[in-house]
């Protein structure tokens, strides 16, 4: 068996993980750089390159550092995400089409094939692959329990604990997975130790609040972050808050996605008021939203909507909930995102500010997180260390004393592990 890290070893995002055995090679995520990585992109035929004897791609989940490259797969590779993700990026690009042409995507998403929670897929009966679903600040993110000539290795793709379904992660991980040979796992959060990792659910209490001082407020966050999108709405629908959920088309539908794909009556977005470009000044619209009030979740390219919202409903000031990471308004410059600074811009000193005042949290696990997988899951041969910053290393934690980390090319067992 080889298993290479061709991507994300020294780096969040743009993971690619290729395991082979024999004939049989698969990818786990073909994900594209983060925009401040700097380095070159892979493109159409770097990708051909990559894919040419692999039987299949399997998608953790829809984010770009883990899909991106999707679109630059030949036909004959089948690719793999599951029913509800393909959906979302359906309805996604969908969207975009307005302000581009994305019909290869369109086309590269309706061919892609579905996987379901705790169903393996055999790859010419030498890999198993089986998908357990994990908490991240995505709808739909798995992890993958992969089987190959005897041995076990655990994919943990993007995961934490402190969303709303992360507290099942020590059962899932004890009674589907059990003990692994490897554990290739993110560390995302080696990097930030320091930064306090707060629940969602905190988040939807600290919303509460805020909703019962102030009627007009807008939500900067991700559209397809179902646990986010859950905690804002369930604040609404609060009984001592009751206000309007207020969001657009595109928003609506991705939330309908989530209410169709789950069963908790924590998703199940059913207090949507949708707001329409043309009904802002309508009188009715106006009466209702400024008698009772609203929260609504927003974008960055939706700057001209909220300027005229703003207008309109002036009679109280208005305040943002900033749900997003600091970087894309204080970051190097790469980082930073003008429409993000224009949008705050927007609220002067009416920002209730991200993780400092309990309004956003990562979507990666903490620290102690990592090494409770770790000791779950007791990785004989090793751990190999993806999604983290080049700087950090999992040989800082205690664990390092308990396992093996393999940071470098190794021989191993009949296992070559190959890390670039
Ligand atoms: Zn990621
Ligand atoms: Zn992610």
């Amino acid at each position: 068996m080889k298993i290479t890290i061709h991507r994300g070893a020294h780096q969040i995002g743009g993971c690619i993980t290729e395991i082979e055995s024999d004939n049989a090679k698969i990818l786990i995520d073909l994900g594209a750089n983060l925009p401040d990585s700097g380095a070159k992109e892979l493109n159409e035929e770097d990708v051909t390159e990559l894919t040419k004897d692999v039987d299949a791609i399997f998608y953790t989940h829809y984010h770009e550092d883990h899909v991106g490259l999707f679109h630059l797969v030949p036909e004959t590779v089948p690719q793999y995400i599951s029913k509800g993700a393909q959906e979302v990026m359906a309805c996604k690009y969908n969207a975009l089409k307005a302000y581009g042409d994305y019909n290869k995507k369109l086309a590269a998403i309706s061919r892609f094939r579905n996987y379901e929670a705790n169903v393996p897929i055999d790859i010419k009966s030498k890999i198993r692959v089986t998908p357990y679903y994990v908490s991240h600040s995505a709808f739909e993110a798995y992890m993958f329990k992969i089987e190959v000539e005897g041995k076990t290795l655990l994919h943990t793709g993007d995961f934490r604990k402190h969303g709303y379904i992360g507290g099942k992660l020590p059962d899932v991980l004890q009674h589907f997975v059990g003990n692994v040979d490897f554990l290739i796992i993110e560390g995302t959060m080696l990097g930030r130790k320091g930064e306090k990792v707060i629940r969602e659910n905190d988040i939807k209490q600290n919303t509460i609040a805020l909703l019962k001082k102030h009627k007009y407020v807008f939500a900067l966050c991700s559209s397809t972050d179902i646990d986010r999108l859950a905690s804002f709405h369930q604040a609404c629908k609060d009984e001592n808050v009751k206000r309007n959920f207020v969001c657009d088309t595109y928003q609506k539908s991705v939330l309908d996605i989530f209410t169709r794909y789950t069963e908790s009556s924590l998703f199940k977005f059913d207090h949507v008021f949708i707001m329409h470009k043309s009904s802002i000044a309508s009188l009715d619209v106006k009466a209702k939203l400024s008698n009772e009030g609203f929260l609504m979740p927003v974008r960055t390219n939706q700057l001209d909507l909220i300027k005229e919202m703003l207008e309109q409903y002036d009679d109280e000031p208005a305040y943002l909930i900033y749900s997003l990471w600091q970087g894309y308004y204080k970051g190097t410059e790469k980082q930073v995102n003008p429409q993000v600074i224009e949008l705050r811009e927007l609220f002067p000193g009416r920002i209730l500010d991200g993780v400092y005042d309990g309004f956003h949290t990562s979507g990666h696990a903490d620290v102690e997180t990592l090494e409770e997988a770790c000791r779950i899951l007791r990785p004989r041969l090793g751990i190999i260390p993806i999604h983290k910053e080049a700087l950090t290393s999992y040989q800082s934690l205690e664990i390092a004393k308990e396992f093996p980390i393999i940071e470098s090319s190794e021989q191993l067992d009949n296992v070559e592990a190959s890390i670039r």
